[in-house]
């Protein structure tokens, strides 16, 4: 079975598709789909194995947040989505929010204070005993 979903996107709607016994089912549904709709836009997503950093893949100088999606295993652009939170971004086309760890991981966009610094770069001290969490 293939993990693979494979989004759809016309006309400002989206289905996503998902349970295809192999790479050639998966094809053939690609495929079929841009036959049947030309005008249609088709994305590949894998939720389950993060992908790294492609460096054939240059990051491209569009406005807005622009991460790498491990999921698209591309670059996107990041909206904020109004209705949630203020500060949770969501990839345009998996969806997957910047609170994901492997988006995190790949972006390297964890707190700061996690590298020993803090938010304006200074070095976290430890304090000394203090109490455990
Ligand atoms: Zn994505």
């Amino acid at each position: 079975m293939v993990t693979i979903y494979a989004i759809v996107k016309r006309n400002k709607r989206e289905s996503w598709h998902n349970g295809f016994q192999d790479e050639a089912e998966l094809k053939k549904f690609i495929t079929d789909a841009k036959q049947l709709y030309p005008d249609s836009k088709i994305y590949l997503v894998e939720h389950l194995h993060p992908l790294p950093i492609d460096p054939t893949k240059p990051k491209p100088q569009i406005k807005g947040t622009v991460l790498w999606c491990p999921y698209c295993g591309e670059w996107r652009r990041f909206n904020k989505d109004r209705k949630t939170s203020k500060v949770t971004q969501y990839c345009t086309i998996c969806r997957m929010s910047t609170k994901d760890f492997g988006l995190k991981t790949s972006n390297d966009i964890w707190p700061k204070a996690l590298n020993g610094m803090t938010e304006d770069g200074k070095k976290v001290i430890p304090k000394k005993g203090g109490k455990k969490k």
